[in-house]
C-alpha cells in the first residue's frame, strides 16, 4: 500500500494517523508479522492481522558469482511457488532484476521461463518484496530495477502498473520511473496501454529477429502481432513519452546473426530513437541454440553501428551461476561456479 492509503484506512477505522506511520515504518524495516510491531497495542495488532497481509519472499537458495558481485535468489512464495531475482552491480549502482509472473505463457523457444507455461501472476507486493529483500540482504541501496526476470510484464498489466506506483513512491523505496526498465516480448495492446500512462520508464523490446518468419519461429507472440505492428506501437510509445527505446537481441548462431539480419534490423529501426543491446544467447538445456561467436557478434555490432544504429554488446554478469531468467527454478543443481547456499 501507499502510505497515504494506509493513513486513510486508519483514519476510517478511527485510528490515529501516527499509528499508520508506525506500521508503515515497521513494514518498511522488513518485519514479517504484526506481532513484531512492539510499539503497537496487542488489540490493534490483532485487528490489523485480521485485515491485512504482509507479503514476503522466502529465500530458498542464494548464488553469489565468483566472477563479479552478481547475486541470484530463488524465492518461495506463500503458496509454495518459486521465482527468481538477480542483484547486479553496475558502475551507476545496484540493479535488481525481478520476476513478474510464476512461469510465462509466451513460450519463446530460447527461454527457460516459459517451458512449463504460466502458473500465476505475481501480486504488486510480491514484486516489491523482491526489490526490498535483495537490497536488505546485501546492505545496499537499490537504484535501478529491470522487469526482465520470469514472466511477461504486460501479461500482468494491472499488477505491474500498481507495482510501478508503489516502488516509485518517495515515502516507500522511492525508485523513480526513470530508473526502471520494463521488458516485453511484444504484447502490442499492452504497449499502447503503457504509453497512455505516460510514465517515464524505459521500454525494452525483446526483438531478437528483424524478419517475421525467423521471429515467429522463435517467439509465438509474433504470430499474433507482427514486427510491423510491434514497431508501430513502439513509435507511438516514443511519441507520447519521448523516451528512447531499447531493443534486446539475443544472438543465436546461424539463426539471427547474419549480415542480412543486421541490414534488415537497421532498416526497420530507422527513425526510432533507440538503442540495440546484443546479448549472446544463453544456452538452456531444453534447446539446441548456440551462442554466436565473439568475432561474428562484433561484426554484427559494427554493421549496425555503420548503418547508424546505436548498438552495445551487453556485458554478461553472473555467467557462472545460471543468472539468466528461469534457469535456476528449473535446474536445482549448481552449475559449478560461484558460492551456492541452500537457505532452507
Ligand atoms: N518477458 C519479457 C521479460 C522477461 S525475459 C521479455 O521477454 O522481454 C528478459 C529478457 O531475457 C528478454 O529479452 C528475453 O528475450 C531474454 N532471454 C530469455 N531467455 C534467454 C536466453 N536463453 N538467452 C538470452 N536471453 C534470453
Ligand atoms: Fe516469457 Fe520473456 Fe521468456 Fe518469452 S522471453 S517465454 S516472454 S519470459
Amino acid at each position: 500500500m501507499l502510505k497515504a492509503e494506509l493513513i486513510s484506512d486508519f483514519e476510517a477505522m478511527g485510528e490515529k494517523k501516527f499509528r499508520a506511520d508506525q506500521v508503515y515504518k515497521w513494514v518498511a524495516s522488513g518485519v514479517e508479522s504484526f506481532d513484531e510491531m512492539t510499539n503497537i497495542s496487542k488489540s490493534l495488532r490483532e485487528k490489523l492481522d485480521g485485515i491485512y497481509f504482509i507479503p514476503t519472499v522466502k529465500p530458498i537458495r542464494r548464488l553469489t558469482s565468483a566472477e563479479d558481485e552478481t547475486v541470484k535468489y530463488l524465492y518461495e512464495l506463500y503458496d509454495g511457488e518459486r521465482i527468481e531475482s538477480v542483484l547486479m552491480k553496475y558502475n551507476h549502482g545496484y540493479t535488481v532484476c525481478i520476476s513478474t509472473q510464476v512461469g510465462c505463457r509466451m513460450g519463446c523457444s530460447f527461454c527457460a521461463s516459459g517451458i512449463d507455461g504460466l502458473f500465476r501472476n505475481l501480486s504488486p507486493s510480491e514484486m516489491l518484496a523482491q526489490v526490498d529483500f535483495a537490497g536488505k540482504d546485501n546492505g545496499v541501496r537499490v537504484s535501478n530495477i529491470v522487469l526482465m526476470g520470469m514472466g511477461e510484464p504486460l501479461d500482468n498489466f494491472d499488477n505491474v502498473k500498481r507495482f510501478l506506483e508503489l516502488v516509485s513512491d518517495p515515502e516507500g523505496l522511492g525508485i523513480g520511473y526513470r530508473h526502471i526498465s520494463l521488458s516485453t516480448s511484444g504484447v502490442v495492446p499492452g504497449i499502447y496501454k503503457l504509453g497512455e500512462l505516460n510514465y517515464p520508464i524505459t521500454l525494452s523490446i525483446s526483438l531478437h529477429a528483424p524478419f517475421d518468419d525467423i521471429r515467429s519461429e522463435m517467439m509465438k507472440v509474433n504470430r499474433r502481432w507482427s514486427i510491423a505492428e510491434l514497431l508501430r506501437a513502439c513509435r507511438d510509445y516514443q511519441k507520447i513519452t519521448g523516451r528512447r527505446i531499447s531493443f534486446e537481441y539475443a544472438m543465436i548462431k546461424g539463426k539471427n546473426d547474419t549480415e542480412e539480419c543486421a541490414r534488415e534490423l537497421a532498416r526497420i529501426l530507422k527513425g526510432i530513437l533507440c538503442h540495440v543491446n546484443l546479448i549472446p544467447v544463453n544456452p538452456v538445456k531444453e534447446n539446441t541454440y548456440e551462442k554466436t561467436d565473439r568475432k561474428e557478434l562484433r561484426q554484427f555490432a559494427d554493421k549496425l553501428c555503420s548503418l547508424g544504429i546505436n548498438t552495445t554488446v551487453r556485458r554478461t554478469l553472473g555467467g557462472d551461476i545460471d543468472a539468466s531468467c528461469g534457469q535456476l527454478r528449473r535446474n536445482s543443481e549448481n552449475k559449478g561456479g560461484g558460492n551456492f547456499e541452500n537457505l532452507q
